[in-house]
């Protein structure tokens, strides 16, 4: 009898547990390996601690620490908001005998459904990281799990989370990466009333630490394609991701038969203010540019920095002559932004010129359009500098000496 507890002390019935756990956690940790996009990996997290297969809480929430530690958002929640709805998933995942795998690899479907009420919640709440916030942030700054069940530990919880989840018992574990934690996952059994044993935490935890390794490696990722994809100084796109871009969106144009406009725009005299002021000041003048053309453009446009004191933005479904009123407008506001600035003696106050050029009259692919975009500027800078121009075929005789860029 004593040897067989000691080899089994745990019991037939945990031994069995355990193994399940174990290959809910290898399924779920394989699956996290196919993605590095982080939506997907909270997908699958939650998907895991939710399905009936996987570790089956009714509802489960996953916060990240923003960027500066200071607060804790809100990123997905899985669930079902009202008991009958619990029902109705519950059966249809049972009658059409998902299994996790099937699950985990339903993330396109996810994405497609109208947003659930839980994941509109979730995403809605920003705590702030201090410790009278409730238990989410006490989650962060200490480090560990906490369970609330008793009208004690109730009056920990921050009102942001007692309002809106209408929840009487959840346990919430830290995600913890190598060496810092990263958010943490609420969990919650409140159409079961399913109590969350001793058990569940443990393997809730060990699931959370798998979970933290995969949400870092994913950051890292995602951090390192968006630098190679942006300008260092001004964090607009680069001109590497401006030609993808102006090709798939050329794809778009040809297929939908809608016009599509670039805009050339060059900083006017620069040279003479950047050798006067110096490149550091030339520097903030390239920023703060950017950052207005970054900001009052439109959603659906795209703005790069072509090279040093040049940028472009492509218009998608917009015709010249919308692309010339709004550049019309972004040379006035720039203008706007300098009139006052002090500047050296005998240097103009910083403007910009805008040459444009429209798809299809202006050229088929992106380089003819880029191209003649750039002769409509050249024309812009000759008629005095702080102009917007259009293309327009007349425009080549005077481009003598013009080079082309590519
Ligand atoms: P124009 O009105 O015809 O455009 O004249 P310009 O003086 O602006 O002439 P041009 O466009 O040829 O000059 C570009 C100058 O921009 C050259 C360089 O001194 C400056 N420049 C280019 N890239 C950077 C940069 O990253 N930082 C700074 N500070 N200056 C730059
Ligand atoms: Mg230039
Ligand atoms: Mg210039």
């Amino acid at each position: 009898m004593l040897v067989m507890a000691l080899l089994n002390p745990l019991g037939r019935g945990d031994s069995e547990r355990i193994k399940r756990e174990l290959s809910i956690l290898y399924e779920v940790s394989n699956a996290m390996r196919t993605t590095l996009k982080l939506d997907h990996i909270f997908y699958m997290i939650l998907t895991a601690l939710t399905s009936h297969e996987g570790l089956g809480f009714n509802r489960a929430m996953l916060f990240l620490v923003s960027e500066k530690s200071d607060f804790l958002e809100g990123k997905m929640g899985i669930g079902p908001h009202s008991g009958e709805e619990a029902d109705r998933i519950w059966k249809g995942i049972e009658e059409a005998k998902l299994s996790l795998e099937d699950l985990l690899n339903s993330y396109d479907k996810f994405k497609r459904d109208p947003e659930s009420k839980l994941n509109a919640m979730v995403k809605s709440v920003k705590i702030a990281l201090t410790e009278d916030m409730g238990i989410l942030a006490l989650t962060i700054l200490e480090g560990m799990p906490f369970e609330v069940t008793t009208d004690e530990a109730k009056k920990k919880v921050s009102p942001i989370i007692q309002n809106n989840l209408n929840t009487e018992y959840f346990v919430t574990v830290p995600l913890k990466s190598k060496n810092k934690t990263l958010g943490a996952i609420l969990v919650d059994n409140i159409f079961t009333k399913k109590p969350i044993t001793k058990s569940d935490m443990r393997i809730l935890t060990m699931f959370a630490n798998h979970a933290g390794l995969a949400i870092e490696n994913s950051r890292l990722y995602e951090e390192t394609e968006y630098l190679s994809k942006t300008d260092w100084l001004t964090k607009l796109w680069n001109s590497g991701e401006l030609r993808k871009k102006l090709e798939k969106e050329l794809g778009i144009s040809r297929v939908t038969d809608k016009n599509l406009s670039v805009l050339m725009i060059d900083i006017d005299n620069f040279k003479p203010y950047n050798d006067s002021v110096g490149h550091q000041e030339g520097d903030e003048a390239i920023k703060t540019i950017a950052s207005h053309l970054g900001s009052k453009s439109r959603k659906a446009d795209f703005v790069a920095r072509y090279g040093g004191e040049e940028f472009t933005i492509i218009m998608p479904n917009t015709p010249k002559q919308v692309a010339a009123t709004i550049a019309e407008r972004l040379r006035k506001e720039i203008a706007g932004l300098f009139a006052q600035t002090e500047v050296p003696k005998g240097i103009p106050h910083l403007t910009v010129s805008i040459g444009i050029s429209t798809f299809p009259y202006d050229g088929g692919d992106k380089d003819n359009l880029i191209h003649r975009a750039d002769i409509a500027l050249y024309e812009a800078k000759k008629q005095g500098k702080n102009k917007v121009c259009t293309y327009n075929p007349r425009l080549k005789k005077g481009l003598f000496g013009f080079k082309k860029r590519y």
